[in-house]
């Protein structure tokens, strides 16, 4: 395992906010789990798994917080054929950007619309990611975490995903998922093709990609009310002080434009909130993942 005192968060988010955690442990082989529950406790602080860091918003500062990067899981591998259906097992430290990829050179259908997500495996798994109509726990069989007492399978069914949301009800919330057994379809590589560009570009349209953000802040309110629209209704859209700034393109995105602070970030996050609660009645819950958590 190796152990990076002093981790900046800003270099490890793509909002790059953030102060410093108390140290980052990286699992570099399956026999680092054994010792990571002894290191951990001695280290103090709260554990955060942290994937790609493409839906964190961290808070300035010393952060309380020990960082665990489950690098050790990268590898896919076809684990089963039924018929047209293929079992894909996917470590969580692989990109999504990777697994679409590998999708794509083996004619495997099922995930296009989730093109252009830049997390990890483990994170749109955690995130339960969607996009283009596609929720990643559609293709979900199995999911193999580690917990305090060792390496367990999950089925699906054992879990609960909702729209961004996914919880084990039967373990408690420190577990690490290592991989994901996906069951997609066999089909012609053009169509595929095709599917994925369409919706990168379609994306790459509507949304600041190369910006640093950390994607949708808030959780749309419901598929008919996207949390965009209220934002820019509201008058956000485009809206900036302190370094950061909902972008022009979509509203919905709360952009660091280089010298921005997560005390600049989180003020326009209540702004918004507060101003959308009054003219509208609605409250905007966060999409992002805020660290820590203080509640
Ligand atoms: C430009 C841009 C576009 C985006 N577009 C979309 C989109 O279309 N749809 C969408 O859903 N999201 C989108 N996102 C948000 C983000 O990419 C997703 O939420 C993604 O799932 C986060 O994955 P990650 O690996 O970066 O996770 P992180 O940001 O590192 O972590 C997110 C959460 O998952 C937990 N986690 C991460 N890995 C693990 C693990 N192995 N085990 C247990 N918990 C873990 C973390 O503790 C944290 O709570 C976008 C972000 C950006 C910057």
């Amino acid at each position: 395992m190796r152990e990076i005192p002093a981790p900046s968060l800003s270099a490890r988010t793509t909002l790059r906010l953030g102060g410093h955690a108390i140290a980052e442990l990286i699992l570099e082989t399956p026999d680092d789990l054994d010792i990571l529950p002894e290191r951990l406790r001695s280290l103090g602080g709260t554990p955060l798994v942290l994937g790609a860091g493409s839906n964190i918003l961290a808070r300035d500062g010393q952060l309380p917080l020990v960082l665990v990067r489950p690098l050790c899981a990268q590898e896919i591998t076809v684990s089963a054929t039924e018929g047209e259906k293929v079992f894909l097992r996917v470590g969580a430290g692989a990109s999504m950007a990777r697994l679409l990829r590998f999708c794509l050179k083996n004619e495997l259908a099922g995930l296009e619309g989730l093109v252009g997500i830049p997390g990890s495996v483990g994170g749109c798994t955690a995130m339960n990611a969607g996009s283009f109509g596609t929720e990643i726990s559609e293709y979900i069989a199995n999911i193999h975490i580690a917990t305090d007492n060792g390496g367990k399978n999950v089925p699906v069914a054992e879990a609960e995903f909702s729209y961004r949301s996914f919880s084990i009800p039967k373990e408690k919330k420190n577990f690490i998922i290592l991989e994901a057994t996906f069951v997609l379809t066999k089909s012609k590589r053009d169509g595929i093709s095709k599917r994925m560009f369409h919706n990168f570009f379609e994306k790459k349209s509507k949304q600041p990609l190369t910006a640093w953000s950390a994607g949708c802040i808030f959780k749309n309110p419901s598929p008919q009310t996207p949390a965009g629209r209220l934002l820019e209704e509201a008058g956000f859209k485009g809206k900036r002080r302190g370094g950061v700034a909902f972008s022009s393109l979509h509203a919905n995105f709360l952009i660091n434009e280089g010298k921005g602070s997560a005390e600049a970030a989180l003020d326009m996050i209540d702004e918004a909130q507060e101003t959308v609660l009054r003219r509208f009645g609605v409250k905007l819950r966060p999409e992002v993942r805020i660290v820590p958590c203080l509640f």
